[in-house]
C-alpha cells in the first residue's frame, strides 16, 4: 500500500537565489552541478542574460512534492514537480530510504500514464450482450454498483451454519470479495476492511497476491 500521500518537500528548489539551510543528496547534487557550471561558464557568458533565459524553461517556476509510486505494493519514493498546478515531471526520489532514486519500469511508466488522453475520465459501461462501452455518470455508476451489491448479497446471504449439532449466526455471503491496491493508503484500507466486514464478506486480499 502506498506509504504517503503528496508533501510539499521543506526545501524545494523554486527558483535560483531560493535558501535553504539543510541540503539533501538531491539539492547537493543540483548545486555541484550548477556551481561546477556556473565557474566554467562564468567568465565567459553574461549570467543575468542566462538567468532571465531561464525562466522559460521545464524545471523554471516549479513546487516539488515527495510521493509514492502507486504501481505496486514496494512504495518507492517519487519526486513531482509542478507548475500551475499542472504536473510537469515525475521522478525516482534520490532521498527516499526504499529506493534510492531508482524505479523499476513500470514507475518510470507514471508520468505519461498519467497525462495520457487514453485514460478513463468518467465510469464506462458495457451493456450485456452489446459491443461497445458507453460514458456513463458517477451517479449512475454507483447506483448500478449498489444494486448489484445488494441483490448478490440477498441472495446468497447464509444466517446459520451447523456446528456439530446446533446452527450457529455466521452471517455472511460467499459471493462477494473485496480486492484492495497499492493505490491505497492506511485509512482507506481500514475502510475497505470496515465496508467488507459490514457487508458481511470474509474474502479481502490485496492485487500484489495474484
Ligand atoms: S517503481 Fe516499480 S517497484 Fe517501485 S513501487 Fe513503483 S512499480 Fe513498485
Amino acid at each position: 500500500m502506498a506509504s504517503s500521500e503528496f508533501s510539499q518537500r521543506d526545501d524545494t528548489v523554486v527558483s535560483a537565489g531560493s535558501g535553504s539551510s539543510s541540503l539533501n543528496r538531491r539539492d547537493w547534487l543540483r548545486l555541484t552541478i550548477g556551481a561546477s557550471a556556473g565557474l566554467a561558464l562564468g567568465s565567459l557568458v553574461d549570467v543575468k542574460a542566462v538567468r532571465a533565459a531561464n525562466e522559460n524553461l521545464k524545471l523554471s517556476n516549479i513546487r516539488e512534492f515527495t510521493t509514492s509510486c502507486n504501481f505496486c505494493s514496494c512504495g518507492c519514493g517519487m519526486v513531482a514537480t509542478v507548475r500551475d498546478n499542472k504536473l510537469i515531471t515525475l521522478e525516482g526520489d534520490y532521498d527516499h530510504v526504499v529506493n534510492e532514486g531508482s524505479l523499476c519500469v513500470k514507475g518510470m511508466s507514471m508520468f505519461p500514464t498519467h497525462a495520457s488522453p487514453q485514460r478513463n475520465q468518467v465510469p464506462r459501461y458495457r451493456a450485456p450482450g452489446s459491443d461497445h462501452w458507453e460514458d456513463i455518470t458517477w451517479e449512475d455508476a454507483v447506483t448500478r454498483i449498489a444494486q448489484k451489491i445488494r441483490a448478490t448479497r440477498d441472495s446468497t446471504w447464509i444466517a446459520t451454519e451447523k456446528a456439530g449439532d446446533t446452527n450457529v449466526a455466521v452471517n455472511r455471503t460467499d459471493a462477494i470479495a473485496f480486492l484492495g491496491g497499492a493505490q491505497n493508503t492506511n485509512e482507506e484500507c481500514y475502510l475497505f476492511q470496515k465496508f467488507a466486514r459490514l457487508l458481511g464478506t470474509v474474502y479481502v486480499e490485496h492485487q500484489a497476491r495474484l
